[in-house]
């Protein structure tokens, strides 16, 4: 069963094609990652699945629902979350969330209990009473979250759910979407720039430049799709040790310097400690060993030639930077 079907989704700006003849699949319960630079058409997609766009040509369905003929019912069965706050500061968390249940039809019988769970789900049961003008950056994005599910949707849309927030925050977020994927039973499609948190949220990325996918898998897929992870072994008598590893399978590239030998391997975790293990064999002591595993970073380099960023605002790209160069 999918959650969402597109078929050639294309959307246009007089010149421009933001989206261009997208055709996407999406399991039930996956927490599905839109990941892509910004102008790639992320949230193009999304609001033209949960029918704030309309598209120039093609189709989808959601929920089982089409977009354009049953929007009405595609918007009763998705919670949006988008980047622009919409909850009232001059409200308290509870008056926010009644209001939005009330324009959702969900029965009085159960809202109470209903707004209870949702502020239960993001941590906000103690602040339910307090001006949401009084919540950190962080708790109204929980808020914004909170109402989102109030009208039980199957599907959660988030866009950028962490920009603009601190690194702490940013964890705590996403513990809370993982959270609730797990209780609700949600379909999660989001999209992000970042590639951690598409990383460690996601099940299912598809990596989008210039309105078109460029690639799509699991996020341990896309990495081990690249060619093998680098090892460095630092050791007094790295000739020794290349000859002494060479017809190894799992040995991809093997180069000897003066104090390191440098490899790709395949499995890199698992066949250090082969390494290690054959080192000690020949009698070879080893200073030092690292381990370099592909991320995110290289899958999307790898399949769009560029970073993710072009300038240097996000630290995740100086990271990688500074990651490449130790190699
Ligand atoms: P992303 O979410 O990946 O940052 P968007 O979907 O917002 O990307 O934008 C994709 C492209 O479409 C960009 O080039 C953007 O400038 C353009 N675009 C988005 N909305 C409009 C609009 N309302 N009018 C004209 N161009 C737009």
């Amino acid at each position: 069963m999918y959650a969402i079907e597109t078929t050639n989704l294309t959307k246009k700006y007089k010149t421009l094609t933001a989206v261009n003849n997208l055709n996407l699949k999406v399991e039930t319960g996956k927490i599905f990652g839109l990941l892509g630079p910004n102008g790639a058409g992320k949230s193009t997609i999304l609001s033209m699945l949960c029918t704030i766009v309309n598209p120039t040509s093609g189709s989808a369905i959601v929920n089982g629902y089409d977009i354009i003929k049953d929007s009405a019912r595609v918007r009763q069965s998705i919670g949006i979350v988008f980047q622009s706050i919409s909850v009232d500061d001059r409200l308290t968390a509870r008056e926010n969330l009644r209001f939005h249940a009330m324009l959702y039809d969900v029965p009085s019988k159960i809202m109470g209990r209903r707004i209870r769970e949702v502020l239960k789900l993001v941590g906000l049961e103690d602040r339910a009473d307090s001006l949401v003008r009084t919540f950190s950056g962080g708790m109204v994005r929980r808020l914004e979250m909170a109402r989102g599910l109030i009208h039980n949707p199957e599907i959660l849309f988030l866009d950028e759910p962490t920009i603009g927030l601190d690194p702490q925050t940013r964890e705590h977020i996403w513990d809370y979407i993982k959270t609730l994927a797990q209780e609700e039973k949600l379909t999660i499609i989001m999209t992000t720039h970042y590639m951690d948190e598409a990383d460690l949220l996601c099940n299912d990325i598809a990596i989008i430049d210039h309105g078109i996918i460029k690639v799509r898998d699991t996020p341990e897929h896309l990495k081990s799709f690249l060619a093998g992870d680098n090892i460095i072994v630092r050791t007094k008598y790295p000739d020794k040790l290349a000859t002494g590893l060479s017809g190894q399978d799992y040995i991809l590239q093997m180069q000897a310097s003066q104090d390191r030998l440098s490899l790709n391997v395949k499995q890199g975790s698992m066949n250090a400690v082969r390494i290690i293990n054959s080192a000690q064999d020949l009698h070879i002591a080893v200073d030092s060993i690292d381990i370099d595993e592909p991320t995110l970073h290289d899958v999307f380099l790898h399949h769009t030639g560029r970073q993710i960023r072009e300038e240097g605002e996000d630290n995740f790209i100086s990271m990688y930077k500074r990651k490449r160069r130790g190699r």
